[in-house]
């Protein structure tokens, strides 16, 4: 992975924000930035280079693990470290004002802002930064993608377990068990959010979470399941039928796919998100199902399984070749059924590619 490019693309973000400083505290972002995958540390990015500070638990792992930034293992709480070192050494010459230090207002809390602000001399302001490394990782490169590529397939292979474990009268956590077992089996670290395995009436849930009810027969199974293999996410959902088909299942289900494939149709370098989001909900339009499509058509995914860009209603983020997001439509129609088909797809210039290798036919099992 190309860390030190991404620092220097942070270093001349920071110019631009006119940040003399930025305090990396969100983990996902202290991982792209330097390779640290461990769960505790500071990043600390100035013009001149990057110091990681961690405490001595991490000192060895960090060691091995980062890249492009100096390591220093403190005695006392690395935000406490931090101050110190800018203290020392993060001075402005006087004429030129405060050292202006960016905080990450969204993991840092308000109890530990005062304690660094309590902890710095005069001469020192902190200030909320914007998503800079957020923004960064938007647009992944050559590495990342192949990344993901290996975790989205990996992921796509626990369906077949998925297939093989549905049946009426399952506990829905069984087959979530199975898939999970599987998954570590197959190398995964870790799921990349809980599984999702919501049948008969609760398949109108969107996040109906595996729950010890059983499978009914008839009615749908939606199964949303995501791995984590070397730090990236993976994400895909599968619905499919249990029981006796009606024309009315296979018409819902049919529509739906339309409407996801509408929407990965409309992914291209230079539309916005909110334009693929439009062309998922207007493609059920047609069948007059659209009211029941209920949250927004996709996300980004990458070192997190929700992060930038949001495809949604009126979003104005233009996709750009590298981002990769997930084209996820649903109908739910509460006390009945619910429909959700997703796949993740890579943006290219002029298209997008779909990394989700799994059939999207109608299934009855
Ligand atoms: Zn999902
Ligand atoms: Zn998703």
């Amino acid at each position: 992975m190309d860390h030190p490019g991404r620092l220097k693309r942070l270093r001349e973000e920071l110019s631009r924000n006119r940040l003399d400083s930025l305090l990396v505290t969100h983990l996902p972002n202290i991982r792209y930035l330097s390779g640290f995958s461990g769960s505790a540390g500071v990043l600390l990015v100035v013009g001149a280079g990057a110091v990681f500070f961690v405490d001595g638990r991490y000192t060895a792992q960090a060691r091995s693990e980062v890249k492009g930034a100096r390591v220093v293992s403190a005695r006392q709480p690395p935000l406490l470290a931090v101050a110190e070192w800018l203290a020392k050494k993060g001075r402005r010459p006087r004429a030129k004002g405060s050292h202006v230090a960016g905080v990450e207002g969204e993991s840092l809390s308000v109890a530990a802002q005062k304690r660094l602000a309590d902890a710095l001399p005069s001469g020192f302001r902190l200030r909320q930064a914007p998503f800079l490394v957020e923004r960064l990782r938007m647009v992944k490169d050559a590495a990342e993608i192949e990344c993901i590529r290996k975790a989205a397939l990996l992921g796509a292979g626990l369906f077949d377990t998925t297939l093989k474990t549905i049946r009426a009268g399952v506990p829905e956590n069984e087959v979530a068990a199975e898939m999970e077992y599987a998954a570590r089996k197959a190398g995964a670290t870790a799921m990349s959010f809980e599984t999702i395995i919501a049948a008969g009436e609760r398949s109108a849930l969107p996040h109906g979470r595996a729950s010890d009810a059983r499978i009914p027969s008839p009615g749908f199974v939606v199964c949303d399941f995501g791995v984590i293999l070397a730090g990236y996410c993976s994400d895909m959902t599968r619905t499919v039928w249990v029981g006796k088909v009606s024309d009315e299942a296979r018409q819902t289900y049919e529509a739906v796919r339309e409407s996801q494939q509408a929407g990965l149709d409309a992914i291209r370098a230079g539309a916005t998100v909110g334009e693929v989001d439009q062309a998922a909900r207007k493609s059920l339009q047609k069948s007059g199902l659209a009211r029941y499509f209920t949250h927004s058509t996709g996300h980004g995914v990458g070192l997190e399984i929700h992060e930038a860009p949001k495809v949604a209603a009126g979003q104005q983020e233009v996709l750009v070749p590298g981002m990769v997001i997930t084209i996820e439509p649903g109908v739910y129609i509460p006390g009945k059924w619910g429909v959700r088909i997703e796949d993740m797809a890579v943006v290219t210039e002029a298209g997008c590619e779909v990394l989700t290798p799994t059939s999207k036919e109608f299934v009855a099992i």
